[in-house]
């Protein structure tokens, strides 16, 4: 019998000393309108709540995971980098070195820039990018997420393409009204914006695949737009591939659509799970950040031999096993063309929409292109597929705007069993 009861003390105990109860909003359950299992361990593709509940798990920590949880490797690298102490604030040799390992991934990243989280590596991007241009506004497009910095959490003021305004209390109207915000694949949008403001935009910064709307792809011809145009008009191109990355292929969207953005932001996988991000792009613009240039960046922890040996470690695995991304993509494939197809013969209207090994089944009977589509989406069989799948085992993303995500340890079994349920869950709908 699948009960919560110890996740439910935990969480009201929670509650009161944390905000929702949680450190990180959309872990609180709150729009699927139920309460979170607390976790205990995990290990491969399961994870372990404190009632005793076992999952086979597509969050994988929002992405991080992709070899697995607890991947032994890697977990003997972390012990033996812990014992030599876990912060110097000082030069070490393993940060040259997964540099180096960043850019055989990612050639488009001749320097970079070592941080803590997405958040702060799309924030110093920006910087840079306004530093570099000598401008001030940036394009954000409505439904991508990159972190919670002021600039960046803003919405759609009334009509599209003009300012956008604060999409959170405390971030200042001036700051949000910097950053003009328009729809997800919208070329024409794209263009019109340009042809009005292009001499003072500084960057354009996008999801080249969005994850944080659920999983939509770039529509053909959209990242060639952002492409040519930031080009004609002298602004920079920021490829936010924080989740991305690693994922929708091994050198991310930049591979996989062959475009070259000026910059590039990267997060949960490059850290292996610990807390790690980078922010890189060409030696030009790079060398402008501090102290080799005059754009301020630091951070205490920055660089921190225990994230970058999990980080080294994981990228290390991913380097060696020529077959790892084709193993992912093909089980993503079959998860994904799995679900369709009960979608269908529960009569269910479903989008089961992915790209490498990140993926949403939407419930929706046209595919979803924007953050209107997204929202457009039959909310409550969402949260009845959730629920039925969660008490039965299959542990998604609790909300229909995330992707989830595929790992290396997911095996064929595995899959087969979540369609499984999957075809149970569509049942009671
Ligand atoms: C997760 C995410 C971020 C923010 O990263 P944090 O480490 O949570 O600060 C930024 N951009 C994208 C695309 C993300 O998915």
């Amino acid at each position: 019998m699948f009960t919560l009861d110890k996740s439910k003390q935990a969480f009201n105990e929670a509650k009161v000393y944390m905000p929702g109860g949680v450190n990180s909003p959309v872990r609180s359950y709150r729009s699927v309108g139920s309460e979170p299992p607390f976790i205990s361990s995990a290990s491969g593709d399961r994870i372990y709540d404190i009632d005793g509940n076992e999952y086979i798990d597509y969050v994988l920590s929002w992405g991080p995971m992709i070899l697995g949880h607890a991947k032994s490797e890697v977990v003997a690298a972390l012990q033996e980098a812990v014992l030599r102490g876990t912060s110097y604030g000082a030069p070490t040799l393993l940060e040259t070195e997964l540099a180096k390992k960043i850019q055989a991934f990612m050639p488009n990243m001749e320097m970079l820039r070592m941080v803590n989280s997405g958040t702060e590596s799309t924030m110093s991007a920006l910087r840079v990018a306004r530093g570099y241009t000598g401008r001030d506004k940036i394009v954000k497009f409505i439904g991508c997420y990159h972190g919670h910095s002021d600039g960046l959490l803003v919405k759609a003021g009334s009509g599209l393409a003009t300012f956008g305004v604060p999409d959170s209390p405390g971030v200042p109207a001036g700051v949000a009204a910097d950053t003009l915000t328009i729809p997800y694949n919208d070329i024409e949008a794209v263009k019109a914006l340009f042809e009005k403001e292009g001499h003072s935009i500084a960057a354009v910064i996008v999801e080249p695949v969005a994850g944080n709307m659920g999983c939509v792809p770039p529509v053909p011809g959209f990242l060639e737009t952002l492409r040519e145009l930031t080009t004609a008009h002298g602004a920079l191109l920021i490829f936010d591939e924080v989740m991305c990355g690693f994922r929708a292929s091994s050198g991310g969207a930049q591979k996989k659509y062959n475009i070259k953005p000026d910059l590039t932001c990267l997060g949960k996988i490059v850290g292996g799970g610990l807390p790690m991000a980078v922010f890189g792009g060409s030696r030009e613009i790079m060398s402008q950040v501090a102290p080799a240039g005059p754009i301020y960046q630091a951070g205490t922890l920055s660089g921190n031999p225990i994230a970058v040996t999990a980080g080294l470690a994981t990228l290390s695995i991913l380097q060696q096993d020529p077959t790892v991304f084709k193993r992912l993509n093909q089980a993503t494939e079959t998860l994904c063309q799995g679900l369709k197809e009960l979608g269908a013969k529960h009569n269910v209207p479903v989008q089961v929409q992915y790209v490498g090994s990140m993926f949403t089944l939407f419930f929706s009977d046209k595919s979803v292109h924007n953050f209107d589509d997204a929202s457009a989406c039959d909310m409550e069989a969402f949260k009845k597929f959730f629920h039925y799948n969660l008490s039965h085992g299959i542990y998604y993303a609790p909300s229909q705007y995330e992707s989830n995500f595929m790992s290396a340890k997911h095996s064929a079994q595995d899959i087969e069993h979540t369609l499984a349920v999957a075809d149970e869950a569509f049942a009671t709908l």
